[in-house]
């Protein structure tokens, strides 16, 4: 194997371990961070916890990615969530499988995943006197040097191959091969800003348009305000859309030419299994939120009237749970109406709902008329919200879009534009739901990129 200097851009998951690979090879790495330290996003992952990756199959895994899973298929192949969990476990890190088969490290908190990651990068490092050898043949680990505080501008190409990259002061750093692994555009203040992006389009690299995935959503309601910080558990989401539209060419036979027609699409629902839910400060959030905010963002392009109806009482149908507030007002026929819904509802819920179907909340529940209580239910089985956007893609947890997957070859991360080129991690057109399969998908194209960067001729 002839001996290269590969340049990673970015210490996040995907970065790490494309300099380890690499290094593991024989290679010697210089890892660019603009953070003091490795990993700042990383560490903010599943609340503190890091939601490492997902032991499901590798088919039920590719179908988490929206429709883009098959361009990691190699990736996965390479190195998958056994292998991943394994590098940890050789380590010293013992991991946990949690519902929905996600896992956890069993320290229940992430900096023990950068902790790992960081004694590997060390074992390389060679502090601040290493200077790249591009042409010796090699056979041992090859070695890391990690620059903090150094965010590169540009990456050089000479004659339609790297050269090497520009950093922060115009200074310009040889390199053979560049892994660019900047991350997305989310969490901005964890050092992915879209620096990655800017680089890659200069080098004609074509950016499908950047949009939130994984974000709350924003409701009409303004009750919600007072909601803030419940959580609900156990209850399911419809998600519904009316009266979109979208644009389909026809034919013009007048003018012999393809249009654009504006059509009415017809309604569209989803409809969630049985859940959490979290209202924000002007909306919703929580799993099943998260995972469907994509698809909404999609039915709010076309101008759909998009609601959301939450039933909380999911397993009680309409008259069950008649008959048992029917039963509940009985027995406490002098009690206020407000007390007694304190064994099906949390207290704040209780005085919004009174509220917003307006009835007294010291009502006597033995006055409640039917059509109250049905009103009730309504509020209990069907609470309507209406969407009016997704939140910024500042708050979301993934970036959808980034560098086009028609410009990467999957087999190796490398650019088809431009050799000795590599992407890895959140900056390519690939994001998928919760469940830590985001994390799994930059580890998996880190390690592939930095294996084929090493390994190329
Ligand atoms: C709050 C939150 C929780 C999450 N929880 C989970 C979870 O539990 N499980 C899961 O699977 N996914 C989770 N994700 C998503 C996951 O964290 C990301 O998909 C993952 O971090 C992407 O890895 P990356 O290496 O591609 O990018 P990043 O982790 O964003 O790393 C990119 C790095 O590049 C650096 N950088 C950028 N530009 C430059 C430059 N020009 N020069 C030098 N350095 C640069 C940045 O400072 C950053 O450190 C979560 C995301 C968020 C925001």
């Amino acid at each position: 194997m002839h001996k290269h200097t590969i340049i990673v851009v970015g210490a996040g998951p995907a970065g790490m371990m494309a300099a380890i690979r690499a290094a593991q090879l024989g290679q010697d790495v210089v890892l660019l961070e603009i953070n003091p330290i490795l990993g700042r996003k990383l560490l903010l992952s599943g609340k503190g916890r890091c939601n490492l990756t997902n032991t499901s199959d590798l088919d039920s895994f590719l179908k988490r990615f929206w429709g883009n899973g098959q361009f990691l298929r190699d990736a996965f192949k390479k190195f998958f969530n056994r292998d991943l969990m394994e590098f940890f476990e050789k380590r010293g890190l013992g991991m946990r499988v949690e519902r929905q088969a996600r896992v956890f490290p069993v320290t229940d908190t992430s900096s023990s995943i950068t902790d790992v990651l960081k004694k590997e990068l060390e074992k390389y490092n060679v502090g601040t006197g290493f200077k790249p050898v591009p042409t010796k043949t090699c056979c041992a680990n090859g070695k890391v040097k990690i620059l903090y505080k150094t965010s590169a501008r540009d990456v050089i190409v000479k004659n339609g191959a790297v050269a090497g990259v520009t950093v922060s002061g115009a200074k310009f750093m040889p390199a053979d091969r560049v892994i660019l692994a900047c991350g997305g555009v989310s969490y901005s203040f964890t050092g992915s800003t879209g620096e990655g992006f800017k680089i890659a389009a200069k080098l004609g690299h074509n950016i499908v348009p950047l949009r939130a995935g994984l974000a709350p959503l924003i409701v009409k309601q303004d009750f919600v305000r007072d909601l803030e910080g419940i959580t609900l558990k156990n209850i399911r989401i419809k998600f519904i859309c009316r009266g979109g539209f979208k644009t389909r060419p026809y034919r013009d036979s007048r003018r012999d030419s393809t249009m654009c027609c504006p059509y009415k699409t017809a309604e569209k629902q989803i409809v969630t299994p049985v859940g959490e839910l979290l209202f924000t400060a002007n909306g919703i959030s929580g799993p099943l939120v998260l995972t469907h905010s994509g698809t909404i963002g999609d039915w709010l392009k076309d101008k759909g009237n998009i609601y959301a109806e939450i039933d909380m009482k999911p397993g009680l149908t309409y008259e069950q749970l008649d008959a048992r507030l029917l039963r509940d007002f009985k027995l406490n026929a002098r009690k206020a109406l407000k007390n007694t819904l304190k064994e099906i509802l949390p207290l704040r819920l209780i005085d919004t709902c009174l509220e917003v179907i307006k009835i007294d909340a010291d009502e006597k529940c033995g006055q409640v008329k039917q059509a109250e209580r049905r009103q009730i239910i309504s509020f209990l089985k069907g609470l309507r919200l209406d969407i009016t956007s997704v939140a910024r893609i500042e708050e979301a947890m993934v970036t959808r879009g980034g560098v086009s997957l028609k410009e990467i070859n999957p087999r190796t991360m490398q650019s088809r534009l431009v050799k000795g080129l590599y992407f890895a991690g959140e900056m390519i057109d690939v994001d998928a739901d919760t469940g830590g399969f985001n994390l799994q998908a930059a580890f998996s194209t880190g390690y592939l990129a930095g294996e084929s960067a090493a390994t190329a001729m």
